[in-house]
């Protein structure tokens, strides 16, 4: 006779999905590193950039452009790159970048803008917008 039988050892499994919807999704900053990791495939990183005092794009753009025209996410508004007649440059205002769709400017975020539109270096674009932390 064969009595070597195990019988199945009960184990349960419970794979719970918890901890779900507790993560902070507002404000631009996770708009922009999801924008950022969607277009590059990693994670922004810069030392001394501090994203979270960055203005809201809409603030921003509001002050920097004539007549902005909102569509939803997005605005357009005569581009200040090339001399535009028509609203060619539509801005995000969810992750703040822009792109002329006569003349080809385009930007991931107001940074870019800004860098474009005073025409200086990254780091000067970042301390002009209060998001610089350093030297
Ligand atoms: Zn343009």
């Amino acid at each position: 006779m064969d009595q070597d039988q195990h019988g199945p050892t009960g184990e349960s499994r419970n794979e719970r999905c918890e901890r779900q919807g507790s993560a902070s999704t507002s404000g631009s900053v996770s708009n922009y590193a999801r924008a950022y990791r969607a277009l590059y495939g990693r994670p922004e990183e810069k030392p001394g950039l501090r994203r979270d005092r960055l203005p809201e794009p809409l603030d921003y753009y509001t002050r920097h452009l004539h007549r902005l025209r909102m569509r939803g996410d997005w605005a357009s508004a005569r581009c200040p790159f090339h001399q535009d007649k028509n609203p060619s440059l539509s801005v995000s205002l969810t992750h703040g970048g822009y792109l002329c769709h006569a003349c080809g400017a385009r930007g991931g975020d107001l940074l870019d803008f800004h860098q474009r539109l005073r025409g200086i270096s990254f780091r000067e674009a970042a301390k002009d917008l209060n998001a610089w932390e350093g030297p």
